[in-house]
């Protein structure tokens, strides 16, 4: 049977590599519904070539975007803002979600996709760094499945036994002998530079990751390894663990892309190049396994793999990032947010990369809140991260 997926993000760079994979297996497939948020030329060259049934672009763009697509004869319903993407996430017609948008600005849809029973494959990760147990809650009431679509997470799932993929909050109660998990790391740009050099970083240098190709926000996250932080909080929600479990590694070359560690003793690694059209053709094909398209490892090529232990001095955001998860949820909807801002102002030529930093940390402290307690929905979520995000603003502004 087609499956029907709906693409967050179809835009971004995660969107590209999900849609190149779906354009190739049009009868497995059916690409039923799309958005885009500022690149909607882009958008509509999607829907010229997958004819989606819905889209979703910001409200102030719903009606230009439908005359359009009218005038390019082109029958999709058009839908805005984040009505519209909740809209399309919970849409009885729809199987599977995408979660691609960056930031806290997937948290709703994403939500929404589990609360609806959908299968959502993750790649926004700052959705469950936001609201993970909410999330989590959420997929096992409703029955809806969670595939990670980030290499780490998505890697470290196949390296689980089956009993623990299919319900993948266990590790906790009932082990099965998962004694840590092992997130790599790239290292990002500056791996072999000093932090003075880091300090004088441009955009360009910033975003050019040496192993992957992303989009612009998680690429200056890579910079700073704040990425691996958010993995970090990522992964302790995915998998029902306390932060002390899991463990970060350096390996540059980003061929192991991550690791579960049992008791025996035994290692179990994924590899394969870095090209997100793997994670993303496992999670679709699940249980199954699908041709991705992506360039198979040459084993003989490889020269050596390197494991390098994290300088938390130079790579601060990672050392906030585990102080944050052991302080509680508040602190890393704080965290997310500050570092959204953070690298947001970076990008638009404000402050230092490694001001980065220094603004998660001073949030991180400045902004005390309670503990949220157990029955905190999205609402009180979303207010916290409205309270991180002004008082960050005003962090930012004295920098400037
Ligand atoms: P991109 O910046 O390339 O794409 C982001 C997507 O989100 C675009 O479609 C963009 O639309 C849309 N978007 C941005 N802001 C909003 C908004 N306010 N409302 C609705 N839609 C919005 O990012 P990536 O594809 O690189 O990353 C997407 C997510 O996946 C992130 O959470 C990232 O951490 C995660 N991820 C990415 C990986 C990668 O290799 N790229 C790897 C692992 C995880 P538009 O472009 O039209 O403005
Ligand atoms: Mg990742």
């Amino acid at each position: 049977m087609t499956q029907r997926i709906a693409v967050l993000g179809a835009t971004g760079s995660i969107g590209d590599s999900t849609l190149a994979i779906l354009a190739a297996q049009p009868h497995t497939y059916e690409v039923y519904a799309l958005s885009g948020y500022h690149r909607l030329d882009k958008l509509f060259a999607l829907c010229q070539q997958f004819l989606p049934k819905r889209v979703s672009v910001p409200m102030s763009a719903v009606d230009d975007f439908a005359h359009r697509l009218k005038a390019a004869g082109i029958d999709s319903d058009v839908v805005g803002g984040e009505a519209g993407l909740v809209d399309i996430a919970t849409d009885s017609q729809t199987d599977t979600v995408v979660a691609a948008i960056v930031g806290a600005a997937g948290l709703p849809s994403t939500l929404a996709a589990a609360r609806a029973g959908k299968r959502i494959l993750l790649a926004n990760k700052e959705a469950l760094v936001m609201a993970g147990k909410v999330m989590i809650d959420a997929v096992k009431k409703h029955k809806a499945t969670l595939l990670p679509l980030d290499s780490e997470h998505n890697a470290i799932f196949q390296c689980l036994p089956l009993a623990i993929q299919q319900d993948n909050t266990q590790i906790h109660q009932s082990n099965h002998g998962v004694r840590k998990l092992w997130l790599t790391a790239s290292g990002g740009p500056f791996l072999q530079q000093s932090f003075e050099q880091m300090q004088q970083a441009s955009v360009a240098e910033a975003v050019k990751h040496p192993n992957w190709s992303m989009g612009q926000k998680i690429s200056v996250d890579s910079a700073t390894m704040m990425n691996k932080g958010l993995e970090l909080i990522e992964a302790c929600h995915l998998f029902d663990l306390p932060e002390d479990k899991i463990n970060v590694v350096i390996h540059p070359q980003s061929i192991i892309h991550s690791m579960v560690e049992y008791s025996d003793g035994s290692f179990l690694a994924q590899l394969g190049s870095p090209d997100m059209k793997t994670p993303i053709a496992h999670a679709l094909s699940y249980p199954d396994r699908m041709d991705s398209g992506s360039q198979p490892l040459d084993l003989f090529a490889l020269s050596g793999l390197e494991f390098i232990e994290p300088d938390l001095q130079k790579f601060a955001c990672l050392r906030l990032a585990r102080q944050a998860m052991q302080a509680g949820t508040q602190a890393t909807i704080v965290l997310n947010a500050a570092n959204e801002i953070a690298v947001a102002a970076f990008l638009d030529g404000k402050i230092r990369l490694t001001d980065i930093a220094n603004i998660n940390e001073q949030a991180l402290n400045d902004i005390q809140l309670p503990p949220l307690n157990e029955t905190a929905d999205i609402e009180d979520i979303l207010a916290i991260d409205k309270i991180a995000r002004h008082l960050t603003d005003k962090l930012v502004a004295k920098l400037t």
